[in-house]
């Protein structure tokens, strides 16, 4: 097992910049379906053996090793099985499906079809954002080729296996990327997340057998195949294994997608990206998107996987890393998120409901120059009351920039509270959320 690799270590997007590289003649010209052919050969357990091998986890937040989701789907049951692929990434700062989805989709469509023979489902999903109407775009026209050319259909390269591939839009609701609403979206319900158990592996799309995988996970899995377990997990750690797409925004010189191995950290990044913007210091940071807790300078030689960040009580998320300085107030930003949640929360559950609308109260009325002392401990009470009490993980989530922030900028919050620092809102707006 080698050590993390630091430095860019293209495999997912790698076809990114050749030219017309959606197109499917561009894709076969380097090496695509190639994975295809291979797996079609080799028996679906075996490629389930292979997926769990290389040590694969997750790549939409959660890190749950992607082999061992697919074992649990039940075999020989006489049922339909379902590959559904979470393609709503939603999430603020987060952008690394969209564009995979967008430069190289069928590099995801290859993903599905060795996926789903995996798993032996003859019928598959995408369901993408709903406004993401490029990326949709791009992935119907690469569906429609890859029928036309035999990759999708009855008797996939004359191997007998059937596949049917739809692309499904949502309407825009961040809830709808948490895999039962997701669910529920997809069988024309409104989004709102199932009670567990039963799990997906065995009571999903129509009550049937489903894997639930997000677009990096699946768009992994063809380079797998035709690297090897030993390739993938030559990159990366031992515990979070192969490459991933870190996206970088904020106060950066270069935002963009940055693929390294697994591990990297953000002070690696930042030099990959050309460094801080002019003027600008690190002040704060997301490792994974809002919904995991704000790190500080301090934390720039952590790992960037799914133990180092874990350790520090934090985690992986998505990967979106949102860089902040010197100019930047935690408190607004936090502000900022918890408006986000706030509006995306399905409602179904109180705590999340009402917890999110308290919570911007509470923070508006401080950066309105109208905050008591006592408001930093409300906030946190009204966290205790979110995580682990909400219904799904979009409560949880919520709780990590509050906590964060008053963890580590808690002067902050007391220089609004005390009138050190002039009020960002107008308190007349308090209460008008
Ligand atoms: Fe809905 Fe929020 Fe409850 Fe999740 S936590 S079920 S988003 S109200």
């Amino acid at each position: 097992m080698s050590g993390p690799i630091h430095k860019l270590t293209p495999v997912l997007t790698k076809r990114w910049l050749s030219p017309d590289a959606w197109k499917l003649a561009t894709y076969e010209r380097l090496d695509g379906y190639a994975a295809l052919r291979k797996a079609l050969k080799a028996e679906p357990d075996d490629l389930i053996q292979l997926v769990k091998d290389s040590g694969l986890r997750g790549r939409g937040g959660a890190g749950f090793p992607t082999g061992m989701k697919w074992g649990f789907i039940p075999q020989g049951d006489g049922k339909p099985h379902y590959l559904v692929v979470n393609a709503d990434e939603g999430e603020p700062g987060t952008c690394k499906d969209l564009p995979l989805m967008s430069h190289d989709p069928h590099s995801l469509i290859e993903g599905v079809i060795i996926s789903s023979y995996a798993i032996r489902a003859n019928f598959a999903a995408i369901y993408i954002r709903g406004e993401a109407v490029h990326a949709a775009r791009r992935l119907r026209a690469a569906v429609q080729e890859a029928y036309t050319r035999g990759y999708l259909g009855r008797n996939i390269l004359g191997s007998g296996y059937n596949l049917d591939l739809v692309i499904h839009s949502g309407a825009g609701a961040y809830i709808c990327g948490e895999e039962t609403a997701l669910l529920d979206s997809l069988e024309g319900f409104r989004g709102q997340p199932r009670l567990r158990p039963p799990f997906p592996a065995t009571h999903g799309l129509y009550s049937k057998p489903t894997v639930i995988n997000n677009v990096g996970t699946i768009a992994s899995v063809p380079y797998i195949v035709l690297g090897g377990a030993d390739w993938w997990k030559s990159m990366g750690t031992e515990k979070s294994s192969g490459p991933m797409i870190y996206s970088l925004s904020g106060r950066i010189k270069n935002p963009g997608q940055y693929e390294c191995g697994m591990g990297i950290t953000l002070r690696e990044l930042i030099e990959l990206a050309g460094g801080m913007q002019d003027g600008h210091e690190l002040r704060f940071w997301t490792p994974g998107g809002s919904s995991t807790p704000l790190l500080t300078a301090e934390h720039l030689d952590m790992p960037l996987d799914f133990e180092g960040v874990g350790a520090q009580g934090s985690m992986l998320g998505t990967t979106a890393t949102q860089l902040f300085s010197q100019q930047d107030c935690p408190v607004y930003a936090t502000y900022r998120w918890i408006k986000f949640y706030a509006h995306e929360s399905c409602g179904k559950c109180t705590p999340c409901r009402e917890g999110n609308y308290w919570m911007i109260q509470i923070l508006h009325r401080i950066l309105a120059g109208q905050g008591v002392k006592k408001d930093l401990d409300t906030l946190l009470d009204a966290c205790d009351n979110l995580l682990g009490r909400s219904f799904c993980g979009l409560g949880d989530g919520a709780t990590s920039s509050v906590t964060s922030s008053i963890k580590w900028f808690e002067q902050d919050y007391l220089d609004y509270i005390e009138g050190r620092k002039a009020p960002m809102l107008k308190p007349e707006l308090v209460g008008a959320h």
